[in-house]
């Protein structure tokens, strides 16, 4: 798995500045969480690296490739989104299969995609519904499943439980985190709750106004805030 790189990363929309100067590492096979307040940037970084968005100036580089230029379906990603992004028209498996379809893979290999992530993420009694017949953590398992079907280099979430009621959230926290745990990709999410990061990150990126103030381990950042933002942010108890 490779590892991301943000270096010099500027980014205005107008004469809005988001982010100044910004630099990142994501070491390779790192769950790296992006968290912060609304509005402090995390998803419009999230998007400079999946390239949905331009970047102003700096360069983003995944492995040896320079990916600053290149197109979205060139950068060897896969991105889940809160919104699911699920076909409403096509079943479980068809969804998972059509993440593959530009692919150019033959038959074979698709199904044997499918049906990994089908018995990964539990899915494989409800292959023949719809969207519209499956729960909120189901639909929530088939778009991180299209997600996984395409064995990209590194997985990008943007706040995929916030639509999930507390109790699922819990479990889909602990079902992404084993997920990470067996298969060591490199994942960076973006979130704004505490919890969700302390509880899955192998690493956190504090972010306030375009600024990451601390990274660390959840364990470093709550024993040893870098300043008053991080502390009340995370709610140490210093
Ligand atoms: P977060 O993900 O941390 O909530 P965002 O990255 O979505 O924050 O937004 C950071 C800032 O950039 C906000 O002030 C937001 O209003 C602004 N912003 C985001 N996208 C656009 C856009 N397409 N055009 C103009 N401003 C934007």
């Amino acid at each position: 798995m490779p590892d991301v790189r943000f270096e010099h990363i500027v980014k205005r929309f107008g004469t809005l500045s988001v982010l100044e100067d910004l630099n990142l590492t994501v070491a390779d096979g790192e769950f790296l969480v992006l968290l912060g307040p609304s509005g402090c940037g995390k998803t419009t970084l999230l998007n400079l690296l999946a390239g949905l968005l331009d970047v102003t100036g700096g360069r983003i580089t995944i492995g040896d490739r320079d990916v600053t230029e290149l197109d979205p379906s060139q950068r060897g990603l896969a991105m889940v989104f809160q919104s699911y992004a699920l076909y409403p028209t096509k079943t479980v498996e068809g969804n998972l299969r059509f993440g593959l379809a530009a692919q150019k893979l033959d038959r074979a290999e698709i199904d044997r995609r499918v049906a990994w992530a089908a018995q990964l993420l539990q899915l494989e009694r409800m292959m023949n519904r719809k969207p519209s017949q499956l729960s909120g953590g189901q639909r929530q398992r088939v778009a991180i499943g299209r997600a996984l079907v395409k064995h990209a280099g590194v997985l990008l979430f943007d706040e995929p439980l916030s639509n999930l009621d507390a109790k699922l959230r819990t479990e889909m926290r602990l079902e992404i985190k084993k997920l990470h745990q067996s298969l060591h990709q490199t994942i960076v999410y973006v979130t704004h709750d505490q919890i969700e990061a302390m509880t899955m990150a192998t690493r956190i990126a504090v972010m306030d106004q375009g600024v990451i103030q601390q990274i660390g381990t959840p364990d470093e950042i709550y024993e040893r805030p870098a300043n008053l933002f991080v502390a009340r942010f995370i709610g140490s108890p210093a």
